[in-house]
């Protein structure tokens, strides 16, 4: 590590001093070379107008995150450049594309950690070869963003998609005195969590329980388990839920839609949602598929995960410091907080207000 860090503080040294020179902001991606040959350095004036920026998002097979995805590179066209690779869930991976991306001097990096205890190590290599970075939708520890001014984040606050989420069901439940189906005055329920540690998982399984029992309703979890955010795995755990749970279980709560659709179609296989019988089912994102369920009628409800706008903030914020700026709303169009943080709000969705979600 020790070995390798001098050539690249050299290199980052170097380039400093000929951006310096030029006035052109940050170091020019691809084009460090035009610069070498010593003399004044001449603007590159491609690196401010067109700058690369270097994206690696956890894996490309998430549906939330392909949202994420596709509005950063309509965010980027005609702006920047963005080259967004897949680190495969695999955070060895997602390491070798940041030293790729810095080899290739790109302007800006936002990545979206598979790891997020792992942001620190990232931050590192950017600050060292003095690329800014924009993290995304999984967030570094506070002591890591820390580590430097050039390091922000774009997300969501995930205890207010979990609180939404409570309200969905804690609501139905008092509009449906039935939905008590053992009439205890206890709502049993179950959850599917997403990744162990994310915070969105961590974080929506607490609040959307306190939800519930903020709004005066008695809860008994029946069954817990991480079904790592997928439809699949949802479905498979959902079966298992019912096998051992049956028609004991009167509420599903998912920590994301694509789970919440697996769990609905392992509901449908055991007679759900047809013949009068329903079981509430809440998850989070508000994806196309989400939203053809809640028009069917198999979702109750959902929370808006704003995909569009958390590429769209991700990319602005990137290319701003591509330019060598400093982030403000002015130049972004987006609240910075705490000079680090821009937090897109969730919004509560069901049948009725699903246009605010298309
Ligand atoms: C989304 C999930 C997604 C995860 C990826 C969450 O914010 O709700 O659908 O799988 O981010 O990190």
């Amino acid at each position: 590590m020790k070995k390798k860090a001098v050539p690249v503080i050299i290199a980052a040294a170097l380039l400093a001093t000929a951006v310096g020179c030029s006035g052109s902001g940050n170091a020019p991606a691809g084009g460090a070379s035009t610069n070498a040959g010593g003399g004044a350095a001449k603007p590159d004036a491609g690196a401010a107008k067109n700058p690369t920026i270097g994206v690696a998002i956890y894996k490309f097979d998430d549906t939330f995150m392909t949202g994420v995805r596709n509005a950063i590179s309509q965010a980027a066209e005609g702006k920047a450049k963005a080259d967004i690779v897949d680190s495969q869930n695999s955070q060895p991976t997602q390491n070798d594309k940041v030293d790729l991306f810095i080899t290739k001097k790109v302007n800006a990096l936002a990545i979206n950690p598979v790891d997020r205890t792992a942001a620190g190590v990232i931050i590192d290599k950017a600050k060292n070869a003095n690329i800014p970075v924009v993290f995304l939708n999984r967030e570094p520890l506070a002591d890591d963003m820390k580590k430097w001014d050039k390091v922000y984040y774009v997300g969501a606050k995930a205890e207010q998609s979990g609180t939404m989420e409570g309200q969905l069901i804690a609501d139905y439940f008092k509009a449906n005195p039935a939905a008590d189906k053992n009439k205890d005055g206890v709502l049993q329920y179950v959850m599917l969590k997403g990744e162990p540690g994310h915070q969105d998982a961590e974080l929506r399984t607490k609040f959307a329980i306190k939800a519930v029992e903020d709004a005066g309703i008695k809860v008994e979890k029946l069954a817990e388990d991480t079904a790592m955010w997928d439809r699949v795995k949802g479905q498979e755990k959902m079966a298992a839920f019912l096998a051992s749970h049956g028609d004991k279980i009167e509420a599903v709560f998912a920590n994301n839609d694509d789970m919440a659709l697996g769990a609905i179609e392992a509901l449908k296989a055991k007679g759900y949602f047809k013949d009068n019988k329903f079981i509430p089912v809440v998850g989070v994102d508000a994806t196309a598929p989400a939203l053809k369920a809640l028009e069917e009628g198999t979702l109750l409800g959902t929370v808006l995960n704003d995909a569009k706008n958390q590429g769209k903030a991700t990319f602005s914020i990137a290319n701003v410091l591509a330019q060598g700026q400093t982030p403000t709303k002015e130049n972004t169009g987006y609240d910075i907080t705490d000079g680090k943080y821009v937090w897109i709000s969730y919004k509560k969705i069901t049948k009725e207000n699903m246009n605010d979600a298309k």
